[in-house]
């Protein structure tokens, strides 16, 4: 695998294991391409099959669940049934190592995704979910969370149920909604304020597979850069974030398990 990597690429590698060495508070920020290479389509990965024809403005919207609750719940019930096989990658891996090496330290390491896959639970890692968790649901009405739905309890299934009939609440008749944030809707306030702390407060923001467009989540680099903060991106392709200082640009699972050996031996 180094043999893949340049020279060059190496030598950043090593710039930002020393400078996440040396610093004592670091927020990191993972989006949808931390879980590309476990088989999980980014954001802008084009729709296929059943779903193409469908935008954004259709399917992950509040209007377009009243629109049409159906039709909504069924994209969710499939992009469940898509992740449902998917194992973390090296990357999420290597952050879960990370995370439990800095617990004998005195490092501060704050994990924050806007994925709403399970991949980094999955590797063992304590991670804030800012967009929502795939496998939760909730009333559409009076927000009740709807228990029984997490990712274990379609497992412990014989046959996973991932069927689009749509439920409604025992309190109030509402519809069941995945606990997911819609465009257009407020982020979970106590996720937020997490995300928003660590940035704020961190000495080294590293951002991985995110494409830095989508708000306000795109907007915690730039608090952490203004509050100081030196800015790591992993990402193979550019990114319109012109603050970074050292940009790794590999695929996460070829970067994260070469940057963490290099810090955990340092
Ligand atoms: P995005 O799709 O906008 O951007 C993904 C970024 O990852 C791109 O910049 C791409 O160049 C990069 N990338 C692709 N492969 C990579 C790899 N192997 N290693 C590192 N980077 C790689 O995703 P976003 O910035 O997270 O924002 C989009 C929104 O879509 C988020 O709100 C998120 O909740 C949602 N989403 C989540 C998932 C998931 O949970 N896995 C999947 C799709 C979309
Ligand atoms: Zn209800």
């Amino acid at each position: 695998m180094l043999a893949e990597l340049s020279p060059a690429l190496i030598a950043e590698v090593e710039l930002a294991a020393k400078l996440l060495t040396s610093k004592q508070h670091i927020c990191i920020l993972t989006g949808a391409g931390i879980s590309a290479e476990s088989g999980i389509p980014t954001f802008r990965d084009k729709q296929t099959g059943l779903w193409e024809n469908y935008g954004v403005e259709d399917l992950a919207t509040p209007e377009a669940f009243t629109r049409d609750p159906k039709l909504v719940w069924s994209w969710y019930q499939w992009r469940r049934q898509l992740v449902a096989d998917k194992k973390p990658n090296p990357a999420h891996v290597a952050l879960a190592q990370w995370q439990y090496h800095t617990q004998s330290s005195n490092q501060s390491l704050t994990l924050i995704t806007q994925n709403v896959d399970d991949l980094h639970e999955q590797a063992g890692s304590m991670v804030t979910h800012l967009h929502g968790n795939l496998w939760h649901n909730r009333c559409s009405q009076c927000e009740t969370a709807c228990q029984g739905q997490s990712r274990a309890s379609y497992h412990s299934e014989d046959t996973i149920n991932f069927d689009d009939t749509l439920m409604t609440c025992p309190h109030c008749g509402g519809y069941i909604r995945p606990d997911i944030v819609w465009f257009g809707e407020a982020l979970p306030v106590q996720a937020w304020q997490t995300a928003e702390d660590a940035a704020a407060n961190c000495e080294v923001f590293l951002s991985i597979g995110t494409s830095s467009l989508v708000y306000p989540a795109a907007g915690l680099a730039q608090l952490a850069k203004q509050n100081g903060a030196k800015i790591i991106e992993i990402n193979p392709n550019p990114t319109p974030n012109t603050i970074v200082d050292i940009t790794l640009a590999e695929k996460a699972g070829v970067i994260m398990p070469l940057l963490i050996q290099k810090i955990t031996a340092l």
